[in-house]
């Protein structure tokens, strides 16, 4: 058990800040959340290493250096309605929903998002709504949305989701099989442009079904 997992979130807060993460908000928000609460237990000792670790169903919950750094990224393109695809641990969805004003997010295996809507409202944040499907498809219903965040790799550029922007819209999403680069897609109208940010480390973004 934890007893006080402030003083472990703070120092990883300086990591980050010393990795280069300099949003004081986003800062703020990762040095006062729970993230052992998003983990089995037997793990949570290591909850404040700069890490990815296994949540089950042979899925990770990011690394606090990624989750931050597409964070921030949403945040300088001030993302108020955002769309994630890929719950997980629901500890990115956490950060975010404590940023913006609503957090709309996908998952295709329906025990993790069912332990995800556990742990938020535990932690009180009622600003997420979740769907069980597809990411690939992302939530048309509920479209537009000025930043769509995507945690997990896909192969190729999802189009759906690109048509789910609003003008001015922002998408953060690695893609890439055997390497995969993060990519920052914005949205001018029907003119889509795109900046390539690094290679990066994700669980891949799997094409259809749900289970
Ligand atoms: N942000 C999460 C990352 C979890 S790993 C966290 O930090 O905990 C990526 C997640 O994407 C997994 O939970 C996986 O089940 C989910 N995923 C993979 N393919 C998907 C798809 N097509 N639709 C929805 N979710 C998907």
């Amino acid at each position: 058990m934890i007893q006080n997992f402030q003083g472990m979130a703070r120092k990883l807060a300086d990591k980050l800040r010393a990795e280069g993460i300099t949003n004081a908000a986003v800062l703020d928000v990762i040095q006062s959340t729970p993230r052992h609460l998003f983990m089995p237990e037997s793990l949570a000792h290591k909850a404040y290493e700069n890490t990815a670790l296994p949540i089950g169903q042979g899925q990770t919950i990011s690394q606090p250096l990624m989750v931050a750094s597409m964070t921030q990224l949403l945040m300088q393109h001030h993302c108020q309605k955002v769309l994630e695809i890929g719950t997980g641990s629901g500890y990115q969805t956490a950060i975010l929903a404590q940023l913006v004003n609503h957090v709309y997010s996908v998952e295709r295996i329906a025990e993790l998002q069912y332990q995800a809507k556990r742990r938020l409202k535990k932690l009180d944040l009622h600003n997420v709504s979740m769907r069980h499907g597809d990411g690939w498809q992302g939530w048309a219903s509920k479209a537009p949305f000025d930043g769509i965040i995507v945690t997990a790799a896909a192969s190729s550029m999802p189009m759906e989701l690109l048509q789910q922007l609003t003008d001015g819209g922002v998408m953060v999403i690695p893609v890439g099989t055997t390497i995969q680069r993060l990519i920052v897609v914005r949205r001018f109208g029907d003119e889509f442009e795109q900046k390539e940010l690094g290679e990066v480390k994700f669980v891949p973004l799997v094409p259809g079904a749900t289970i």
